[in-house]
C-alpha cells in the first residue's frame, strides 16, 4: 500500500499522540510544583472522574480531595503525607468536597472554601483574592460564580497554571443548573480569567489544557452562540416549554445529554429573561419571545 492511501486510511496516524488515559489512584506531576490524582467516580458528567491536585512539594495543599474513596484518600496521603497544610475546594458540589472531612482528620490540615453547605464545612472561609503563601508558591483564588455561587479558581501564580475546577472541563460539557448556577454570572466570570495571562488550565475533570486563551475564547463563544440559537428557536416558536425547544437547540448533541441540557437552556434563557428579550421563569412552564 502507498504512503499516501495507508495514510488516508489512518488519518493523522503520524502526528496525533494518543488521548491521554487518567487512571485512578496514580498521581502524575503535571509541573514541578503540581500533581494530579483522579479520583475512582467516573460517569456521565464526571467524565473521567474529578481530579485532586496537589500543589507544592515541601508544604501541600491539597485542592479538591474529592469523593472519600479509602484508596483515593491513601493515594492523596501517598503523594503529600505530613507536609499536607491545607484542604481547599474549588466549590462544594459533592463529587469535588466530600473527601474534605476524612482528609482533615487524617492531615490536621486547614479545609479552606468560599462557605459551608452540601455537607462541607470549612475551617476559614477564603473569597476573591485570598492568598495561600508558602515557602515554594502563592496560590490565589479566583471568585468565578456561574456553575455553583461558591465557585473559586485558583492561580499557582509561579507556574501562571490555573486549577479551574468545574468552571473550566476538559472533554465533559459544564452544566449551568439555575437557581445556583446562573449563565450571566459565568460568562462574566469566563471573561475574568481573560486578564491572567494563564499558561495552562488544570480542570476539575479531564486533561491538562495547554491553550488556555484559545480555550477561554471558545468557551465565551460557545455560549453566546448557543444563546442565539436559544433566542432564533423561541422566535420562532413565539411561546415554547423549555422540553419542546431542547431538541432544535441541542440537535448537535447526543439524545442522552438532553436531561442535562435542559438546565443549561433554562440558564439561557433566564439571562435573557434578565435582558429583556424574554419572558418566562420555570423549568417546566411556558416562555415567551419579548
Ligand atoms: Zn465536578
Amino acid at each position: 500500500m502507498s504512503r499516501a492511501r495507508l495514510r488516508a486510511a489512518e488519518p493523522d496516524a503520524d502526528e496525533a499522540p494518543p488521548p491521554e488515559r487518567l487512571t485512578p489512584y496514580v498521581a502524575k506531576a503535571l509541573s514541578p510544583l503540581v500533581r494530579r490524582i483522579v479520583a475512582p467516580n467516573p460517569n456521565v458528567f464526571t467524565g473521567p472522574g474529578t481530579n485532586t491536585y496537589l500543589v507544592g512539594i515541601d508544604e501541600v495543599v491539597v485542592i479538591d480531595p474529592g469523593v472519600s474513596d479509602p484508596e483515593h484518600l491513601d493515594a492523596i496521603l501517598g503523594c503529600g503525607g505530613d507536609r499536607i497544610r491545607w484542604i481547599a475546594v474549588t466549590h462544594t458540589h459533592i463529587d469535588h468536597s466530600t473527601g474534605a472531612a476524612e482528609l482533615k482528620e487524617l492531615t490536621g490540615a486547614e479545609v479552606l472554601g468560599f462557605g459551608a453547605k452540601e455537607g462541607f464545612k470549612p475551617d476559614r472561609r477564603i473569597g476573591d483574592r485570598y492568598t495561600i503563601d508558602s515557602t515554594e508558591f502563592r496560590l490565589q483564588a479566583i471568585h468565578t460564580p456561574g456553575h455553583a455561587s461558591n465557585h473559586l479558581c485558583y492561580l499557582v501564580e509561579e507556574e501562571r497554571m490555573l486549577l479551574s475546577g468545574d468552571h473550566i472541563n476538559q472533554g465533559t460539557t459544564v452544566v449551568i443548573k439555575p437557581p445556583d448556577g446562573d449563565m450571566a454570572t459565568y460568562i462574566e466570570s469566563l471573561e475574568k480569567l481573560k486578564k491572567l495571562r494563564l499558561r495552562s488550565i488544570a480542570p476539575g475533570h479531564g486533561t491538562l489544557i495547554e491553550n488556555p486563551a484559545e480555550t477561554v475564547d471558545w468557551y465565551i463563544k460557545h455560549r453566546m452562540a448557543r444563546e442565539k440559537q436559544v433566542l432564533a428557536s423561541l422566535k420562532k416558536a413565539g411561546t415554547a416549554k423549555i422540553d419542546d425547544l431542547i431538541p432544535e437547540v441541542y440537535s448537535d448533541v447526543g439524545e442522552q445529554l438532553w436531561p442535562i441540557a435542559r438546565y443549561s437552556l433554562h440558564a439561557h434563557l433566564l439571562k435573557l429573561a434578565g435582558e429583556g428579550t424574554v419572558k418566562g421563569k420555570t423549568l417546566t412552564g411556558k416562555w415567551t419571545f419579548a
